[in-house]
């Protein structure tokens, strides 16, 4: 069975949301751009403020960690977005099964199938 899904609204869905990620990213980066007050040479402030330091250490690798999914996601957009241009889009690039359409509404950047993301999961989280 064909995908149905309307290659032309999947892609300004993809576009749209490759904006907004975009966006996201670049916030992120200028804030970790701001060099983070550091430990030696002013050990009176960190004295006075051990918890301060120490979010701050937290936030910015919340920060990191978010930067490097939201990027992973812009790739994934990319993929999509070059499948959508050669007419492979909602077909699974591993065993080339068409995905279904609720799962394209969900997750418009996935290049699986729900049984090999969950293998592709599985094997990244190892
Ligand atoms: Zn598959």
């Amino acid at each position: 069975m064909e995908a149905t899904v309307d290659p032309k609204a999947m892609r300004e869905r993809l576009l749209r949301e490759r904006a907004d990620l975009e966006g996201t990213v670049t916030r992120i980066r200028e804030r970790l751009a701001v060099p983070q007050r550091d430990s030696g040479g002013d050990i009176a402030l960190a004295d006075q403020h051990p918890a301060d330091a120490a979010s701050e250490t937290e936030a910015r690798e919340l920060d990191l960690a978010r930067l490097t999914m939201f990027e992973g996601k812009i790739e994934l957009i990319d993929d999509a977005l070059g499948r959508l241009d050669r007419g492979e889009y909602g077909r699974c690039v591993i065993c080339g099964t068409a995905i279904p359409d609720e799962r394209l509404e969900l997750v418009p950047e996935t290049p699986y199938c729900v049984e090999d993301a969950e293998r592709e999961q599985q094997s990244s989280t190892r």
